[in-house]
């Protein structure tokens, strides 16, 4: 028996993006399955609404719009056009993508946090704050850096998102220094407003028990409701949804951001949203693993105190890899949906097809290139595309029609139970089982094609061929049907190849078993292409090189700020370094680096050093420099150099020059 159609009204959302940078394939791996998962809720006959859109809120939004010297306002609206331009590319279809900094999220926050104030569930501390004499202001979440105080990595004010991963609370960090002037910061104490998540703990246990979804998220959630702490849910910035009676507070960024999902309900159906969210429905929220937390312990237990329905499952995706390496974009690991994917002139289908099927939906998907052109080459075009090309253009050429005749009983029986391993799979949110299961379809249909051999049978019985040809385009109508959530746009084509009528997104998966008519067929174009080894070496090359850009940031970003370790004061003198005057000067020949000096250090010194490109000999000869005398003796272009002319990073060398001048050989203390 399948989950679906059910009585209760079904609403679907995905985890909000943040409006602070572009969509990479990582955000798809969540918005592609579940916009599969409504396409597929649909051609089960089930209505659901499938809202989303941009989370406006928080400090690392105004960080950046106050280094780019724009509002956060303007840095929003520019991202949210943006993923919603790359979301209606890739076919992700939503009936609501709304903005948490809209009228109506602002309204629906304050009315939540009215309503947790007035049951009791949030009350006032004061608590120690990082603050920035410099500044004059509180330094709320990004704002600080410092030490994590439970494992002692780098961290930043809400997050050790370099070391243990833990959520911390305002006033937790250590070290506390100000993103903004680098100084060290104060604590400095406020009256804050907490939710009281450990009033929730009986009602958590509870209620996970009942929760639907996958295993990778609420067994984390379990884990963690045995344990719960208040959470300071005000932040001292402008930017965000007032905390009422407080001109001077906001609330964290990870109050409003759910609440969205309601309120974009209410901007989708004012008048219907409340069958959603204050009656028994199906709230199903798609997220990336990373933020199980808030949607599985903060979110419910809101819900429950402000008197809302709570979610009826959550379903995490596995994190992302780029060949096998951590996603990444400070390192280049990163795929970038429209210059990378898009501008390129990919289907949007392929890809969709690859992040269902790659791996299971909570296991890690590697993306790498060469894989995506196996899986594209060998099982859309060569297992898919080909039967369905294959099919098409035979019955065409020998009938100009789906002919007439009866459909096999063991070809629907095939049919319909791919049909029921699909829409199971589909509800235990299996989208790799559930694509493999129509692959497996499309192979049954080249096996049955190609054991009847229609080619010979042509000539020799029509009728047999025909009959052939009508089991094979019924197999084909089935396949369109299973994969339109999957590959929409491909299938629309391949829908109207087969002359049927209607819109193949609204037709449903029990069409599968109805009869194909015998409609005129035209001419059936290709639905799928190869992609070249050619295209795939250009993909890499770009992937290789942003790569490479970014490592040698990396190690620049190092080198400039290495503390080197320290030495002492027995260890420097074993330095010898004199000033010296230059006698003559002269370029080496077949290097456009290296200079030859004589240099008069109390003895007289040949020394290579590589300034030729900075200074020209005529203007070095008689001037004073300093040299470090017993620096180990090297060949350069054949030529010895004993000492090193000291100079510093600047622009080209820059030679150190004693203050006044001294007497040659001088000694550097
Ligand atoms: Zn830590
Ligand atoms: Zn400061």
């Amino acid at each position: 028996m399948s989950n679906f159609p059910s009585e209760e009204p079904v609403l679907v959302t995905c985890g909000l993006p943040y409006a602070n940078g572009k969509c990479h394939i990582g955000h798809l791996r969540t918005y592609v399955p579940a916009d599969i998962f409504v396409r597929a809720l649909r051609k089960q006959g089930q209505q659901a609404a499938f809202i989303c859109g941009s989370d406006a809120h928080g400090t690392p939004i105004v960080v950046n719009a106050e280094e780019l010297g724009i509002t956060p306002s303007e840095l929003v609206s520019k991202y949210h056009k943006h993923f919603e331009s790359i979301f209606r590319a890739m076919e992700v279809e939503f009936s609501f993508f709304g903005n948490t900094d809209s009228p109506t999220n602002h309204a629906r926050t304050n009315s939540i946090v009215e309503a947790l104030i007035e049951r009791g569930y949030v009350y006032p501390q004061v608590i120690r704050l990082a603050y920035c004499p410099n500044d004059n202001r509180f330094l709320p979440d990004r704002y600080v850096e410092g030490i994590c105080p439970y494992c002692g990595a780098v961290a930043r004010g809400d997050e050790c998102d370099q070391g243990c991963g833990k959520h911390l609370e305002p006033g937790e960090i250590k070290n506390a220094k100000c993103r903004i002037c680098g100084n060290p910061a104060e604590y400095r104490e406020q009256e804050h407003f907490f939710f009281r998540l450990s009033a929730f703990s009986g009602f958590l246990s509870e209620y996970l028990e009942t929760l639907g979804g996958t295993a990778n998220a609420i067994n984390y959630a379990k884990e963690w409701a045995r344990e719960l702490k208040d959470w300071c849910i005000t932040r001292n910035l402008e930017w965000g949804v007032r905390f009422p009676g407080h001109e001077d507070l906001v609330v964290y960024v990870w109050v409003d951001a759910p609440i969205g999902y309601i309120s974009f309900t209410e901007e989708w159906a004012a008048d219907g949203w409340e069958k959603y969210w204050r009656q028994k429905s199906r709230i199903i929220h798609f997220i990336g693993e990373d933020i199980t937390y808030h949607h599985c312990i903060f979110w419910p237990a809101m819900l429950k105190g402000a008197g809302y329905t709570q979610p009826w499952a959550v379903v995490a995706s596995g994190m992302l890899k780029i060949d096998d390496k951590k996603f990444s974009k400070s390192r280049g690991y990163v795929v970038w949906v429209d210059e990378d994917y898009l501008d390129h002139g990919f289907h949007p289908d392929l890809l969709r097809y690859y992040i269902a099927n790659y791996t299971s939906h909570t296991k890690e998907l590697n993306f790498s290139w060469k894989v995506f052109q196996d899986k594209v080459n060998n099982e859309l075009v060569g297992a898919l595309g080909n039967f369905l090309h294959r099919t098409l253009h035979f019955a065409h050429k020998n009938f100009g029609a789906v002919p007439e005749g009866e459909v096999d009983k063991e070809i629907y029986e095939k049919i319909q139970s791919t049909v029921q391993k699909v829409i199971s799979a589909f509800d235990e949110y299996e989208f790799k089982k559930a694509t493999d299961e129509m692959m497996e379809l499309a192979a049954y249909g080249n096996s049955y094609f190609q054991s009847k051999e229609p080619w010979q049978l042509i000539k020799k019985d029509r009728g047999a061929c025909a009959h052939v040809l009508k089991n094979c385009l019924q197999i084909g109508k089935a396949l369109v049907l299973l994969f339109e959530p999957v590959l929409p746009g491909i299938m629309e084509k391949a829908w109207r190849q087969l002359a049927l009528a209607g819109d193949v997104h609204v037709a449903r998966l029990e069409e599968a078993l109805v009869e194909i008519p015998s409609h005129e067929l035209l001419a059936p174009e290709i639905l799928f292409s190869k992609i070249e080894d050619k295209k795939i070496k250009e993909m890499e090359f770009i992937l290789d090189r942003r790569i490479k850009i970014a490592m040698a940031k990396e190690k620049n970003k190092l080198e400039a700020g290495k503390e080197k370790a320290e030495i002492t004061f027995e260890e420097f003198q074993k330095l010898d370094i004199r000033v010296g005057r230059v006698l003559s000067a002269e370029n080496i020949k077949g290097s456009d680096k290296l200079l030859r000096l004589e240099v008069d250090i109390g003895e007289k010194r040949q020394i290579v050093a590589g300034i030729a490109k900075s200074h020209a000999p005529s203007e070095l000869v008689g001037r004073q420099v300093v040299v470090l005398a017993n620096m180990k003796p090297a060949k350069l272009f054949g030529v010895e150099s004993k000492g090193m002319i000291l100079a510093a990073d600047g622009e080209g060398a820059v030679l150190l020059l004693p203050e006044k001048e001294v007497k040659e050989g001088a000694r550097v203390r």
